[in-house]
């Protein structure tokens, strides 16, 4: 009953107008349930009292000393005065400082004892600058765990303090619970009332790392079921078998190559799905360049020479012009026609390839999200296939599926996850790995470049031109930016085209380009009317242009590893040996690492691991796109553990329950049908 409070909006609390309320909603808190669950970044403990002997140069801590001389004010210039104190712990001197806090000079006294929290220099002597302070069994604010919130502008931690105080108050002890009793104590959990307080306001690191405990359980334990019950329903489905699979040999001799290992199993597994009456959904993990399109367009031809139509969706609009190029003179040759339908046709040429849809008249359609739009029906679709599934959606994917009776799902990704996360991501689908690359590729040289190559780098890019060849570079921003110094598309590209390559045709494209422009610029690559394309990274998914042999990445650092990988794989697809020169900005130790893995490797899945590892889990799964609701707080690395404990409970839970019907799971259930409501990850 009290969930109701929920639901009130944020404006309802003290100090809390329309302006903060739109600061707020930057932080995606519209309502005092949105403030209740969002969560600390960090914690300041202050709890715990150090001697200066054991502070760290950097450390935030908390020192009990004495006053040991006057408070002295040394008037620097105008506007600015230094307040300083020395104080000891009986053993060791330190100085406390402030700036400009006149109240100092008679709050600080000699003589008496303080705890005094700060971040603490050794360095050039022993300091803490402007320390909160407070006389010793006070704990106003010196003796807690004190919670660090992210911010926005407009809100001040101070703010976010009080704001996530009045919503534990007037939600105080009233929480219903939203996990399963039985749940909760098998699993040894925290109550929910408790576990908001402690998750906000710790009493110590015990009681908040129970309450995070309770909180990355039920975000895990939550999108596991989702996905398990979508296995379930999918389970109980009827989907049209394919019955006649000796065609397959005709398609494969039609093959201008053989198939490697990889890919016959991949396709071997899919046929083997689609036997079946169940509904195929598998995901066909596999690097870029080894080859999926091939792949799907073996399901596709299975599917189509079994009287069903198939439907393949990519991403953007360049990507499915190059399946439609490659797939459809292939299907041709048996006969079957295909059709691109695309968000930029005319109104007449779309009329008329979704009637042909509709009536059946087309078997083959390759298209991109314009594929979920409403228009489009199917007179009977088996088989729907979504490439760089990353860049989807759950929803999407459903949408599309929803098109036909209960098709048959393949689902194709580069983005080259660990193996056992990936079972867990995407426990609702079955998984084969394409691990191997077509015979004959020359691996793409790596090289990690510093502004001393500058000139020889532009050097090889002139010969490689004028040799015939093509060179992409890649900058992280579209324009350029005050407060950062990172290249950006348009001004770089500016730049080079009227000094070092006058005499070159240079080109640029960014997202923030209309489609129809950026299609243009990439046809014109792709036909070699540019020789050097400056861009960003809407380059990274999929485009294939062999003629494209050197691939230079500026603000190497901004990128993640996997995205580094993607961006290395447009290069090295033709005759011509293939490089990629980075030029990270900054040269720390992380960096560092990260360039020399680029440069050991070329295998997507060991990158991702070492990704994983070296730019932490929050960074490579904030900026993965994966199609699944952002966590708010479990860990996928860290919290692999608990992942462990929320399948087995899952499972348990949907084995006696599978709709989630019975009274207990009520709440729970209503909790995860709203989960992919609001997951549009299109980019
Ligand atoms: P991705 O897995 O990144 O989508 P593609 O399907 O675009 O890779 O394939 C990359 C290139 O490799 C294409 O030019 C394709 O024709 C070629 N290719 C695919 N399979 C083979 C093979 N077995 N032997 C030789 N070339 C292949
Ligand atoms: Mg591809």
């Amino acid at each position: 009953m009290i969930n109701e409070v929920l639901n009130e909006s944020i404006k309802k609390l003290k100090g809390v107008g329309d302006k903060r309320a739109c600061a707020l909603l930057r932080l995606n808190i519209k309502t005092v349930g949105d403030m209740l669950a969002f969560f600390p970044r960090e914690y300041e403990d202050r709890t715990k009292i150090k001697r200066i002997s054991e502070c760290a140069h950097g450390e935030n801590v908390c020192v009990r000393a004495t006053v040991i001389s006057p408070v002295k004010c040394n008037y620097v210039r105008k506007n600015l005065i230094i307040y300083s104190a020395r104080v000891t712990d009986g053993l060791i001197n330190m100085d406390v400082t402030w700036f400009n806090i006149r109240f100092i000079e008679n709050a600080i006294k000699p003589g008496e004892e303080y705890i005094f929290f700060g971040k603490f220099e050794q360095f050039p002597k022993r300091q803490i600058t402007s320390p909160i302070f407070e006389k010793p069994g006070v704990n106003r604010q010196i003796g807690k765990i004190v919670p660090v919130y992210p911010l926005t502008s407009g809100i001040t931690q101070k703010m976010m303090i009080d704001l996530a105080q009045q919503a534990l108050s007037l939600t105080k002890g009233k929480l219903s619970e939203t996990l399963p009793q039985n749940v909760i104590t098998k699993a040894g959990l925290c109550e929910i009332n408790y576990a908001y307080k402690n998750i906000h306001f710790p009493e110590s690191l015990e009681t908040k790392n129970a309450a995070r405990h309770r909180f990355v359980f039920e975000e895990l334990f939550s999108l596991q079921l989702a996905l398990m019950q979508i296995k379930k329903d999918r389970e109980v489905k009827k989907a049209q078998p394919i019955k006649d699979t000796s065609c397959m040999k005709e398609f494969l001799a039609q093959l201008p190559f053989e198939l490697t290992n990889a890919q016959k199993n991949a396709l071997r597994d899919i046929l083997s799905d689609m036997k079946k009456s169940v509904p195929m959904s598998r995901l066909i993990q596999g690097d870029v360049g080894s080859g999926k399109t091939i792949v799907a367009a073996g399901a596709m031809f299975a599917a189509i020479k079994n009287g069903m139509q198939a439907a393949l969706m990519a991403p953007t609009e360049i990507l499915a012009t190059q399946h439609f190029e490659s797939l459809s003179p292939l299907l041709l040759k048996f006969g079957i026609k295909t059709k691109l339908l695309l968000g930029s046709l005319t109104k007449a040429k779309k009329k008329e390839i979704l009637s042909e849809i509709e009536s059946g008249e087309v078997s083959a359609i390759i298209g991109t999200h314009a594929l979920l739009s409403e228009n489009v029906k199917y007179k009977n679709l088996g088989l729907a296939i979504t490439d760089e599934q990353h860049r989807f959606g759950v929803n999407q994917r459903k949408t599309l599926l929803d098109k036909g009776q209960n098709p048959h799902s393949l689902i194709m990704t580069a983005t080259p996850i660990p193996r056992s996360l990936a079972l867990i991501l995407y426990c609702d689908l079955d998984i084969t790995q394409i691990k191997e690359l077509p015979p004959g590729r020359k691996p793409v040289k790596t090289i990690v470049a510093n502004e001393s190559l500058r000139a020889r780098v532009w050097g090889f890019v002139n010969k490689e031109v004028l040799s015939g060849g093509q060179v992409y570079i890649v900058c992280p921003l579209v324009e350029e930016s005050e407060n950062l110094d990172l290249k950006s598309v348009t001004l770089f590209a500016d730049e080079l085209k009227n000094s070092i390559f006058k005499n070159l045709k240079t080109g640029f494209v960014h997202g923030k380009m209309k489609a129809a422009d950026k299609e243009s610029v990439m046809n014109a690559f792709a036909k070699g009317d540019i020789d050097i394309l400056v861009a960003t990274s809407v380059i990274e998914v999929g485009v294939n242009v062999p003629n494209a042999s050197i691939m230079i990445i500026e603000n190497a650092e901004r990128f993640g590893l996997s995205q580094l990988h993607q961006l290395r794989g447009r290069v090295g697809r033709g005759q011509k040996e293939a490089y990629c020169i980075l030029f990270p900005k900054s040269s720390n130790e992380i960096t560092k690492k990260r360039m020399e893995v680029m440069k050991e490797t070329g295998d997507g899945f060991i990158i991702s691991e070492e990704d994983l590892k070296l730019r932490g889990p929050g960074d490579f799964f904030g900026t993965m796109q994966h199609g699944l609701p952002p966590l708010k707080i479990a860990n996928l690395y860290e919290d692999i553990d608990v992942l462990s404990e929320t399948t087995s409970f899952v499972k348990e839970i949907l084995e006696k329950d599978p709709h989630l019907l019975s009274e207990e799971n009520r709440q729970i259930s209503a909790k995860i049908s709203s989960l992919f409501n609001n997951n549009i990850t299109f980019s």
